[in-house]
């Protein structure tokens, strides 16, 4: 994977970012989603925002040797705390980083949020508390796909900023939108973790006394909301 090349991952990611958005790419690494996005003309303005110096170094390089040094900032930062005010940023993607990291990054830079901005994120694992954020935080799911690469599933959800929006738990947890469509990949994602949860409650009721009593009805309840959801 590279500037030109994204993975399949990524290319889901770019594929809702609006033309012509002002993307700020959070935890960026090495700065290829937005790189690609402006070699291909989608956006006008990017900033890349990384913690770390070393992927901050490489993010740098990659706008470097495009030439990209005046369209696209990359800037040393926690979070959010990489865009300033002046940027009217339109789009924010966060991605390949757990659901409850992307959740606490929205949730500390809230005051950078302007309500305008299309949230892209690729959550790996956690995703429902980040959908639990996203309600809490009156912004709607308007797509979110599944998908597979290298054996590992991948979760797409885009949301915007639309007033209340009220998710049962079930939607919460398996996702408002999969829950309509229930697309083959969705739905091989959870035939998949359905087995492994399986597994986990049998050697739970096998360890009983060293199990809280709370987790393995947590992991029963999950099986039967999996199990109803097939249904
Ligand atoms: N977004 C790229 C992708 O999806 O391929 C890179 C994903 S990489 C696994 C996660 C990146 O997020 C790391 O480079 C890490 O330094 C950065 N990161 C983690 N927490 C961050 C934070 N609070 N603010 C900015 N960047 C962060």
């Amino acid at each position: 994977m590279n500037e030109h090349t994204l993975s399949q991952r990524l290319e889901r990611v770019a594929a809702h970012v609006p033309a012509g958005a002002r993307l700020a790419d959070i935890g960026s690494d090495h700065a290829y989603l937005p790189v690609a996005l402006m070699r291909r003309g989608v956006i006008t303005a990017a900033v890349a925002g990384e913690v770390a110096t070393t992927p901050f170094h490489a993010a740098n390089r990659t706008v470097a040797d495009n030439g990209l040094e005046p369209r696209i900032s990359v800037r040393l930062a926690n979070g959010l705390e990489a865009i300033e005010a002046g940027d009217d940023i339109t789009a924010i993607s966060l991605c390949g980083m757990g659901g409850e990291t992307i959740r606490d990054i929205l949730d500390s830079g809230k005051a950078r949020l302007s309500g305008r901005e299309r949230l892209i994120l690729q959550p790996n694992g956690g995703e429902q508390p980040l959908r639990q954020w996203l309600m809490e935080n009156g912004y709607q799911i308007l797509h979110e796909e599944v998908l597979r690469e290298n054996r590992f599933y991948y979760e797409v959800i885009v949301a915007e900023h639309a007033g209340p929006v009220i998710y049962s738990e079930e939607q919460l947890y398996f996702g408002p939108q999969h829950l309509q469509a229930r697309s083959p990949v969705f739905l091989a994602k959870w035939q998949r973790l359905l087995g492994k949860k399986q597994k986990t409650l049998v050697s739970f009721e096998q360890a009983r006394h060293k199990v809280p009593e709370e987790k393995l009805q947590e992991i029963a309840r999950q099986i039967e909301w999996i199990t109803q959801m097939f249904g």
